[in-house]
């Protein structure tokens, strides 16, 4: 397997994290409490679905999901962090933000308190939405950076492939790129960032889809178009991990690194900026390390409610790592996150009951051991 590739600054996240802790590494397990980079909301769907598609490589097919609805604590609790936690994010596990009523109002109380918002999505919702209640145009509106965002998980090039892939009988893959035309034109001096994601499978990679999505993406003036292979689900047995590692991760990864290469960014100002995150990122193999550190990343609010340690464990099949119920202000919430950054956490007991760190944390994680292996810092 190739070693990362030039990915954009906004996916080195061992570097985001550096920045936000305005270069002090020693803050890390130190006597203070940090506060994360970013909070990350997994909404409830719209209470009786999680979400709209039934994607093949979904962590939904095996992680428990209960919804529970939650969402007026969560703005009583944006409001009341203020923008003292930079980043609100909206995405999910196995959840789609766009099913929920109170996604708008949860993005304006986050730019009202001068704090940034992801947003992570199917896209599918995006055009009906701006016809029934003009989503978009609001959505563009509250965005005044660029570190505002949106991401939509496209992964096909064609309505066909677009159907195998999310499970569906309808032709979305159209309107979702309707809705993206119309952001598209919305959205001013470039804000919010809009990005798009394609995950590589049996079902889309035909050298018809590849060439279709980065000529739309290309079209359109999306920011950028990242390629990457999914992950086996969480939760599944590590050996399981590992045989998929071995025939999909490396067998396939190889044969799809050769169809995308020729469409790959050289330039990092070329837009899209069209890159390849490779599995090693994402190598269990690698998840060997003493402490958890992404905890001064993100803290995650799951669909049940639960505050989580991670995103990825954000579901109650990992019932150990909920930190506690939503709490009613940011006082709780900061009490949560001090549970969080706890030195004495291995994260053993994740990888023995099947949860595995995703790219963000496996990437914080690994960076922060060879750190302190390398200033032999003892903790
Ligand atoms: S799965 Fe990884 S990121 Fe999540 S709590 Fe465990 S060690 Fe930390």
């Amino acid at each position: 397997m190739r070693e990362s590739n030039g990915a954009p600054k906004q996916y080195k996240y061992f570097q985001l994290l550096k920045e936000h802790l305005k270069g002090d590494l020693d803050k890390i397990f130190g006597d203070k409490l940090v506060l994360p980079r970013q909070l990350e909301i997994h909404l409830p769907g719209d209470h009786k679905k999680a979400c709209n598609f039934n994607c093949s490589f979904c962590e939904g097919r095996i992680l428990s999901q209960e919804l529970c609805s939650y969402e007026e604590k969560a703005l009583s609790l944006i409001k009341d962090i203020n923008g003292q936690i930079p980043y609100i994010i909206f995405g999910g596990l196995y959840s789609e933000p766009l099913l929920n009523p109170y996604l708008l109002e949860m993005i304006e109380e986050t730019k009202r308190t001068g704090a940034n918002f992801g947003l992570h999505t199917n896209g599918a919702l995006l055009k009906e939405l701006e016809d029934k209640q003009g989503f978009i145009s609001q959505l563009c509106e509250l965005s005044n950076s660029n570190n505002d965002y949106i991401s939509i998980s496209i992964d096909a090039g064609s309505p066909e492939s677009h159907k195998k892939v999310k499970g569906t009988k309808q032709n979305y893959f159209s309107r979702i790129i309707e809705g993206l035309r119309i952001l598209a034109q919305k959205r001013s001096n470039g804000f919010p960032a809009l990005r798009m994601s394609y995950l590589i499978c049996e079902e889309n990679s035909s050298y018809e889809d590849i060439k279709n999505i980065v000529s739309i993406a290309k079209e359109l003036g999306i920011d950028s178009l990242k390629f990457s292979i999914p992950y086996e689900c969480f939760g599944s047995d590590f050996s399981k991990v590992r045989e998929y590692k071995n025939r999909v991760e490396k067998d396939k990864g190889l044969q799809y690194e050769t169809l995308i290469a020729p469409f790959l960014s050289k330039d990092n100002k070329e837009k899209p900026y069209i890159f390849y995150m490779s599995p090693v990122n994402q190598d269990v193999d690698k998840m060997n390390f003493q402490h958890c550190a992404y905890s001064y990343y993100q803290i995650t609010i799951g669909t049940d409610g639960f505050v989580y340690r991670c995103s990825s464990t954000a579901s109650p099949s990992f019932r150990m790592n909920r930190l506690g119920f939503i709490p009613e202000n940011f006082d709780g919430l900061k009490e949560l996150v001090k549970k969080n950054q706890d030195i004495t956490f291995n994260p053993k007991s994740c990888f023995k009951m099947g949860a595995r760190c995703d790219r963000v944390s496996l990437a914080i994680n690994t960076s922060w051991e060879e750190i302190r292996k390398r200033n032999k810092k003892t903790l």
